[in-house]
């Protein structure tokens, strides 16, 4: 039991314990959500705990982009519409939703699942890297654009794929300066984020 609960009944405590979980929830934002939930209609809180069961069951990762779906390949992987010849490589798969909701990308996506840090002891081998290079040798991409975000392991990511990128004769761009430094890209206006695909430059 957490400390901060130390009256409360075990299991308010526990609900508080695993909203205490979730990234960028503190405590007191845990207990407000928990007491919210105690309050709340029956259906309500059916409804939150239903969700969360689902999203566990029914999302997998998509075999080509690893974007999460519940189908497979997923939505985008299967429109017909899309460019093939452009893969646009992004850390997680919240970062299309940025991409898709700037609605200036046309082409496919590749999700590594993370950023190279050897800080956290991720290396290449714990991203989906080897997966991209498999959809690389495939053919039929002539640009891959390494939309990591823009710090320092963002960056570090984007150059070491370029040199594993480069001899295979494609051309590697790199989003164009313009988003917030250190910012993640899932917060990057709509328009920013436009106009960075737009400029986006060859990497050297
Ligand atoms: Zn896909």
């Amino acid at each position: 039991m957490p400390e901060f609960t130390p009256s409360a009944a075990a299991p308010v405590a526990r609900l508080i314990q695993e909203f205490h979980k979730l990234p960028g929830v503190g405590p007191k934002s845990a207990q407000r959500l928990t007491y919210y939930l105690l309050r709340a209609p029956q259906e309500e809180a059916q409804a939150l705990a239903q969700a969360i069961l689902e999203v566990k069951e029914k999302i997998a990762f998509c075999t080509i982009c690893e974007n999460v779906t519940d189908t497979d390949p997923c939505l985008i992987c299967a429109d017909s519409q899309r460019d093939r010849s452009i893969i646009c490589v992004v850390e997680e798969p919240l970062d299309i939703l940025a991409l898709e909701r700037s609605g200036s990308y046309h082409g496919l996506y590749h999700v590594l699942h993370g950023v190279i840090s050897p800080m956290d002891g991720i290396g290449p081998e714990d991203l989906k890297v080897e997966e991209l290079l498999g959809r690389l040798k495939g053919g039929g991409v002539s640009e891959v654009i390494l939309a990591t975000n823009p710090n320092l392991e963002g960056e570090a990511t984007a150059m070491y794929l370029n040199r594993l990128l480069r001899p295979l004769g494609l051309r590697v761009t790199r989003l164009a300066r313009g988003l917030p430094t250190g910012a993640d890209l899932e917060y990057a206006d709509d328009l920013t984020l436009a106009r960075a695909l737009e400029g986006r430059q060859e990497v050297t």
